[in-house]
């Protein structure tokens, strides 16, 4: 089974649209989405727009502020701190990564962490790994939607994780626990990959590194998440060799069209969530 990540997100896309219409009509009004851009990076520039379409097409307003690559941190502070206050701000995004003289820690901290759409503040990453309540970053809250969706019941399941940045990894590693799998976390300095990931009825690949995982890495019947988005000269490919893997495995998300679209679909809904702790 190939895992149509594009028409997952499709779905969950039509559900907010319908739930922040029902919540406009009745409180007249609409979640914000306020995103930072700092400086030209093209692949952010591009980001920040397809979150900027996605966004007004649920109904979301999107509101970019851009500095050019030398503001000062203390500057994006402050407009943070404005932010904050600001009612009709539903979630704040600052788009990574940061010119060096921003120390993106610093940032993050300063997010209001009821506003942290990205839910990467320390206070949302502690919530999620007590087991609370807490707003869940947005590509491993995607992977988790699809391996749902193949798989309802999780428990007991030896889940491998490949990669354990703050971004994808550690968060995966966390959401697995919590729907009962055993989870292994491998990462750049694992003896023997290979051998860990045999052992995975779950394989959340996020290493950033184009074909790592090969047929021979994966037992018959595994579920393969491929979180990677590598450029190999003109095409966007994965970590994950899909068409050595698609045959053996239970499901397999491809590269473009899996993982990618749910991130920002899920980046929708934490928006909306934030909006609803706010006004409801
Ligand atoms: P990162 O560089 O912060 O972390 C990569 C992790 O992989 C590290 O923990 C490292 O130890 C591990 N790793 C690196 N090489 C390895 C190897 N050869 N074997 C085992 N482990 C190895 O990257 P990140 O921000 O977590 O992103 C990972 C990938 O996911 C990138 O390709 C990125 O573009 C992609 N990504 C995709 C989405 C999406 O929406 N699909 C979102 C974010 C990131």
């Amino acid at each position: 089974m190939i895992i149509d990540g594009k028409r997952e997100a499709e779905i969950i896309r039509s559900e907010l649209k319908k739930e922040i219409s029902d919540l406009k009509s009745k409180t007249n009004k609409t979640p914000i989405l306020t995103v930072i851009l700092i400086g030209e990076f093209a692949p952010s520039k591009i980001y920040v727009k397809n979150k900027e379409r996605s966004a007004l097409e649920v109904g979301i307003n999107s509101r970019i502020i851009k500095y050019p690559e030398n503001v000062s941190e203390k500057e994006v502070l402050i407009k943070i701190e404005e932010l904050n206050k600001d009612k009709n701000v539903s979630g704040i995004l600052v788009q990574l990564p940061l010119p060096k003289q921003i120390k993106k820690e610093k940032v993050i901290n300063a997010i209001d962490p009821s506003k942290d759409v990205d839910g990467f503040h320390p206070i949302n990453v502690g919530n999620l790994s007590s087991g609370y309540k807490s707003i869940v970053p947005c590509t491993p809250l995607g992977c988790l939607l699809l391996i749902k969706k193949v798989e309802k019941s999780l428990s007991g399941k030896h889940a491998v994780i490949i990669g354990r940045s703050n971004l994808n990894g550690k968060p995966m590693a966390q959401l697995l626990l919590q729907e009962n799998c055993t989870v292994t976390i491998v990462h750049s300095k694992t003896k023997n990959l290979q051998h860990e990931c045999l052992k995975a009825d779950i394989l959340v690949a996020a290493a950033g590194k184009p074909n790592l995982v090969r047929k021979d890495w994966v037992q018959d019947n595994a579920i393969v998440i491929d979180v990677g988005i590598n450029k190999v000269g003109e095409k966007i490919v994965g970590d994950v060799n899909f068409d050595e893997l698609k045959e053996k495995t239970k499901a397999i998300t491809p590269v473009p069209g899996g993982v990618g679209p749910m991130t920002i679909a899920c980046l929708l809904r934490n928006t909306l969530e934030c909006f609803k702790a706010h006004q409801l």
